[in-house]
């Protein structure tokens, strides 16, 4: 631990205190380690590191971006054993680099942040933790992310239902799911990627689908030895791959802006299920009648032929309530069912509400937050100093890693940290003009674009319909905006050593 921690009954005192230790929190702490600042404490509210890639462990679970570019820059692995790594194998990468990296000591397990106070007197963030230990830190690092707070439909009559029911991102590996009948509900990213995998268990398997969302073939294949051989030997050509792809992504965010491109996509994929589909009502029923884009876009190869497996039955008349041993939907059909699996997503534009963040003045996030969640560059927030955010709004993506983006943030959060921890720095806090104009100007180019006009409902949009989750952007320019912290953009205090 580094020197200055100091525990004082269940108080902690430290730099920085980064909360999650996924992708963001991890790679985060790795940074600061790289920076030589050893002054930082992980809080992770599990047993073990790696976020959505700890908690998601449901069959066939996998990376819908290439795993080449699902990876950090500074740690590529060339031994990924496939173009689209599974759960399993990137938990393993995430171990490796806490490892090889030496941040697992900053970690402390098993302790859930329930909120932060700014002191604006002594420039300290004042963490607290479900158990009652605080943490006091200079500054506040967010890798919570936005995917982790499973999402469960308020179906009528489900407290009644007496069989066994999950969520997929707490997948029961306890129960066998062997010659049961099984309710889906839900067809989105994780649906896809399970739902082939159980059909070849179950004895029947009702899928219910409220919007179908377009899916194109992932193009998975195993990466030979002799490549991952190639790799170790020489990185260089891995790199070059690497970039060959980021720039292959890159280009998928011309065809979410250019509708001729758009129309082409969409025409491939109708390709897929004619091709894929047997029965023309199925074919019928899985068409999205919404533009390609405004969901996230799948990536399956064999979620449309599990369609056609006789114990499979693609339910689209909307679940209406639940029964002690059944599901009904609304054409009043009843389907009998041993189990439910909720493949309903997560909490999103709502993610960070729960957090109890008080910034200067006793300024509340969710209060600042009403109208709906807004950063500087989805990274920092007026009215509340040293506070950093991972992956905070508007910084997701639908065409390219946001592996990327997690690393531009760090890179930005670093050039505001050094100069706190060296104590040059008091406090830096944006300023709300700033962060206004930076709004306006992603909104004014969201209101139009596909994710809001596309005809669609999906978790982008918040409950007013405002885009809070996506970066309407190439990702080189947002790396381009976050290489590093403009002081101008900030009112900043001088530290004690100034
Ligand atoms: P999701 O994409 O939000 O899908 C949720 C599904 O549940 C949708 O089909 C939705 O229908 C349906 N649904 C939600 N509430 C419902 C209700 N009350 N009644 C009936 N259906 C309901 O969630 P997800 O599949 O868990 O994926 C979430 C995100 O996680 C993805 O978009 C992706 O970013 C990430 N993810 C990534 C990977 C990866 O490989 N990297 C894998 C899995 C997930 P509607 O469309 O009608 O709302």
């Amino acid at each position: 631990m580094a020197q200055r921690q100091t525990r004082d009954q269940r108080r902690y005192q430290t730099s920085v205190v980064i909360v999650g230790s996924g992708f963001a929190g991890l790679g985060m702490a790795i940074r600061l380690k790289q920076a030589g600042i050893d002054d930082f404490i992980v809080l992770e509210k599990s047993a073990d590191l790696g976020g959505t890639w700890r908690d998601n462990t449901y069959p066939g679970c996998a990376c819908d971006v290439p795993s080449l570019m699902y990876s950090f820059s500074f740690e590529q692995n060339p031994s990924w054993s496939r173009m689209f790594a599974e759960q399993g194998e990137i938990s393993d990468y995430l171990q490796r680099c806490a490892d090889k990296y030496r941040v697992r000591e900053h970690i402390h397990y098993g302790v859930r942040f329930t909120g932060a106070e700014y002191d604006e007197s002594a420039n300290t963030w004042r963490v607290s933790t479900a158990d009652g230990t605080e943490y006091v830190g200079r500054a506040l690092v967010s890798g919570v992310g936005a995917l982790h707070i499973p999402s469960y439909p308020e179906l009528p009559g489900v407290e009644t239902f007496e069989g066994e029911v999950f969520h997929s991102a707490e997948w029961n590996h306890d129960f066998d799911l062997a010659d049961k009948r099984v309710a889906v509900i839900g067809t989105g990213a994780s649906a896809i990627q399970f739902v082939p995998r159980i059909a070849e268990q179950v004895a029947r398997l009702h899928l219910f689908q409220r919007t179908p969302p377009w899916i194109q073939p992932k193009p998975d294949w195993p990466i030979p030895s002799s490549w991952q051989r190639r790799f170790r030997r020489t990185p260089m050509l891995q790199r070059i791959a690497r970039a060959a792809l980021y720039w292959l992504l890159e280009a998928r965010y011309v065809a979410v802006f250019n509708r001729r491109l758009g129309k082409l996509a969409e025409r491939m994929s109708k390709r897929h299920i004619r091709e894929t589909i047997k029965d023309p009502k199925v074919r019928a029923a899985v068409t999205p009648d919404y533009a390609i884009g405004c969901k996230r876009i799948l990536l399956s190869s064999d979620y449309y032929p599990t369609l056609n497996r006789s114990n499979v039955d693609l339910v689209t008349s909307g679940v209406a309530g639940v029964r002690r041993r059944s599901v009904v939907t609304g054409d009043g059909a009843e389907h009998p069912v041993d189990a439910i699996i909720y493949g309903t997503g997560f909490h999103v534009t709502d993610a960070f509400a729960h957090l109890g963040i008080v910034g200067r003045d006793g300024r509340k996030l969710q209060d600042a937050w009403r109208n709906g969640m807004e950063a500087y560059l989805g990274i920092t927030v007026s009215g509340f100093p040293n506070l950093f955010f991972l992956l905070g709004p508007n910084t997701g993506l639908g065409h390219n890693s946001v592996v990327f983006m997690i690393e531009s943030q760090i890179n930005y959060v670093l050039s505001c940290l050094r100069p706190i921890c060296r104590d040059e720095v008091g406090q830096v806090d944006v300023r709300q003009s700033v962060q206004d104009s930076f709004n306006a100007e992603i909104q004014s180019k969201l209101t139009d674009a596909v994710w809001s006009a596309g005809g669609c409902r999906s978790w982008y949009l918040d409950e007013n319909g405002i885009n809070r989750t996506i970066w309407p952007g190439f990702t080189w320019k947002y790396w381009l905006r976050t290489r590093k912290a403009n002081p101008a953009d900030y009112e900043i205090t001088a530290g004690e050593s100034r």
